[in-house]
């Protein structure tokens, strides 16, 4: 093993070049990988497919599942630091990777309390963070109780594995119930019940923080969602600062909450009044920081490797007054590769990613553009010029 006797870093036990293992290979984990190369670390992925966004491109990968104890094992032994792009990691198999004498970042106990919505939102509610009203339940009659506590309409969700939506039920009222119960397979999973919060936007921050505790907070987005997707990011939100201070304080206080370590994402609601709850943490990058690649000095997932690796962070100043991002939604059953790519390079301004999945489908997130500018109007109009040029297999 070759260290590095004058660098003063933790890094300098690591072997070099440092290797970043990553549980997951989808198009989170290709953006860690892109962002780990060029600071001379060595990638490896674990997915359950050779052909992944992240494995195409990561130098090596693993094949297999990454709730297998085993399979993480060999990942762990190959690498330095593990990290992961989702929030469904096995938390007990982490714990014993954890407990063999290999750094997992963020680490088994902070996933496992953000994993499950319920225990994550208990969490954040005892460090005395702002939440809508929630409480388990385990019956029909239990969500008619809370209505009885919280009124109509409600959300009900499955405490684990939900995202984009997949997971999420509104209750507009007690007809609902059934419906609801079932959709969501109430007999089978645990799941939990929230008032439903009358927001007027949606907030996100991203909060990368260190093994030290040290934080950098990136600047308060507005994300706007279709049928529960995330659609546009506009960064900065148009909110006033007294706004911004307080989501950008909630952001470090929940992240901090959880004793996460590497960037996070925080999302919240404001209500027409300017009220703020945090409606819930990934720990992990997140979709509504892909701005932050062009839009800031250091991207979220540069900040990403640094924290888990132990090196310093970079700083979360944007780079100009405003970006926009959009996300390239498949919209059929079709194969993965991007129609339009030749227009929307012709666009000036807008920065292309794409994902490299094999296949598209209804929502499935393909891609994103950024754009930057001197208003969001102008960053918004640029991205929109190239994103309209491209679809997956059909236009
Ligand atoms: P996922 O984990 O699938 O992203 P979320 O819990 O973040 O699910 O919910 C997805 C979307 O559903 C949110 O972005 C918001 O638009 C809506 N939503 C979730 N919880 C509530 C709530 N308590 N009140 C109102 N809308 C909600």
């Amino acid at each position: 093993m070759q260290t590095h006797p004058t660098d003063p870093s933790p890094a300098q036990t690591y072997h070099y070049p440092v290797r970043l293992g990553i549980i997951g290979g989808g198009q989170l984990a290709r953006m860690l990988a892109l962002a780990a190369l060029p600071l001379g670390c060595e990638v490896i992925v674990l997915e359950n497919s050779p052909l992944s966004p992240a494995a195409r491109l990561a130098p090596a990968a693993l094949v297999g599942d990454w709730n297998d104890p085993a399979t993480l094992l060999k990942l762990a032994e190959r690498c330095d630091v593990i990290t992961l792009e989702n929030e469904f990691v096995n938390a007990a198999a982490l714990a014993a990777l954890e407990q063999a004498g290999h750094p997992v970042y963020p680490g088994a106990a902070c996933l496992a309390v953000t994993q499950d919505k319920l225990t994550q939102k208990q969490t954040l509610q005892n460090a005395g963070l702002a939440v809508p009203r929630f409480r388990a339940v385990r019956s029909p009659a239990e969500v008619q109780a809370a209505a009885a506590d919280f009124g109509w309409p409600l959300v009900l969700k499955t405490r684990r594995n939900g995202y984009d939506g997949k997971g999420n039920f509104t209750l507009r009222s007690a007809a609902d119930l059934p419906a609801g119960w079932a959709a969501l397979g109430g007999d089978r999973l645990e799941l939990m019940v929230e008032e439903f919060w009358p927001f007027t936007r949606e907030l996100a921050v991203i909060v990368t923080r260190a093994r030290t505790g040290e934080a950098v907070l990136y600047p308060v987005v507005e994300t706007i969602q279709q049928n529960h997707v995330c659609h546009v990011v506009k960064a900065p939100a148009e909110i006033p600062p007294e706004v911004a201070a307080r989501a950008t304080e909630l952001a470090g206080r929940a992240v901090a909450a959880v004793g996460g370590v590497g960037s996070f994402g925080v999302e919240m609601f404001l209500s027409a009044a300017g009220a703020l709850v945090i409606n819930e943490l990934a720990p992990r990058v997140h979709n509504s920081g892909h701005y932050t690649i062009e839009a800031c000095v250091c991207s979220q997932f540069e900040n990403h490797v640094r924290a888990v690796l132990g090196w310093p962070l970079g700083s979360p100043t944007m780079v100009a007054p405003a970006a926009v991002m959009l996300n390239l939604l498949g919209t059929v059953a079709a194969p993965g590769q991007p129609v339009g790519l030749v227009p929307a390079l012709q666009q000036t301004g807008a920065h292309v990613h794409l994902y490299g999945k094999l296949t598209s489908g209804p929502g499935r997130k393909m891609g994103h553009v950024t754009a930057l500018g001197g208003t969001l109007a102008s960053a918004l109009a640029t991205a929109q010029r190239a994103a309209r040029e491209i679809s997956f297999g059909a236009k």
